[in-house]
């Protein structure tokens, strides 16, 4: 008789009990039991045999059960040395998954990338992200600069805001910027708190992103108008102007020199950041380097 799928309540149930396995809260540990929300992640990434697909955190294998029956490879990233020969077992059967046990936010991508998928293909990722470090992750993907196409991501609904947000609602800062330069964002669809075990405290929601096709708005340095991001909006209630003092000090050259930046990029000194667009920060940024700031 062929197993029930990983993600099956029953199923996961039998597999935390054999292996005597308890979730570990410090990791995030929270398993999708849903088979109808695993599938519905792999069809929002639209993951086909033309896709290589990158996991974050495979837990048990329920979801990377689900992507490995759709794409051509599956590279996993897990960090609980616990869970290597749970996988073992439950992705047995599934030759086109390989395990590696690696923190992601100390992966050096590219390389684990070039290792490990044989053939040249789309690269997608898709992942039920742990909680405790959901921004320190997307951060890292994005520093990583991997040539991924497309990210079908579940977070809480907090964070899934933040990185969907537009100009001027409160949600909007430097994580959307960030991601918004580089991807086009969407919350695909909501998950309710009862489609995991254990159930957290909020729900979640998938975020698709997209990399952008054709870039038409671009930074002259993309790291400086990165720092510069960061920089603006550390201090959310203070105005643009101070945060700028903040960040370049506040002698009288250097108040010149930000007088004329922001002449030069048509923005008013007392506005906040987060009023801004992601194109009038771009302004900003190439004015300040014009101003050798
Ligand atoms: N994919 C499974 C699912 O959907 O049921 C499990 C998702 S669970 C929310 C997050 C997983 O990420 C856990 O397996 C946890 O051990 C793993 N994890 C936590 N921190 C990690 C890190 N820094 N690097 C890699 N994996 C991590």
């Amino acid at each position: 008789m062929n197993k029930p799928e990983i993600g099956s309540p029953t199923r996961t149930r039998a597999i935390m009990e054999t292996y005597g396995l308890a979730f570990k809260k410090s990791l995030g540990q929270n398993f999708l039991t849903d088979l109808n929300i695993l599938k519905k992640i792999v069809a929002a990434a639209d993951v086909t045999k033309d896709d290589n697909v990158l996991e974050i955190g495979p837990g048990i294998g329920a979801l990377t059960e689900q992507i490995a029956l759709n794409a051509n490879q599956v590279l996993a990233l897990e960090i609980d040395q616990r869970l290597l020969p749970v996988l073992d077992e439950t992705l047995a059967d599934y030759s086109n998954v390989k395990v590696v046990h690696q923190d992601v936010l100390k992966a050096d991508l590219n390389k684990l990338l070039a290792d490990n998928f044989s053939e040249q293909k789309n690269l997608k990722l898709v992942a039920n992200l742990p909680y405790y470090i959901t921004t320190p992750i997307i951060m890292h993907l994005l520093a990583e600069k991997i040539d991924v196409e497309l990210m079908a991501v579940m977070m809480q609904k907090e964070v899934a805001d933040r990185l969907t947000a537009q100009p001027g609602s409160k949600s909007y800062g430097s994580l959307a910027v960030a991601v918004q330069y580089e991807m086009d964002t969407e919350i695909a669809f909501i998950v309710p708190k009862t489609a995991f075990v254990p159930q957290p405290q909020v729900d979640s929601c998938i975020v698709v992103l997209r990399k952008k096709k054709h870039k038409t708005l671009v930074a002259q340095d993309e790291d400086y108008f990165q720092r510069m991001i960061k920089g603006i909006f550390m201090h959310r209630r203070k105005s643009l102007w101070n945060n700028l003092l903040s960040m370049y000090g506040k002698k009288p050259e250097t108040k010149e020199k930000l007088t004329a930046a922001l002449a030069q990029a048509e923005i008013e000194p007392g506005v906040r950041a987060e009023k801004l667009s992601i194109a009038k920060l771009i302004d900003l940024s190439d004015a300040l380097m014009a101003e050798n700031l």
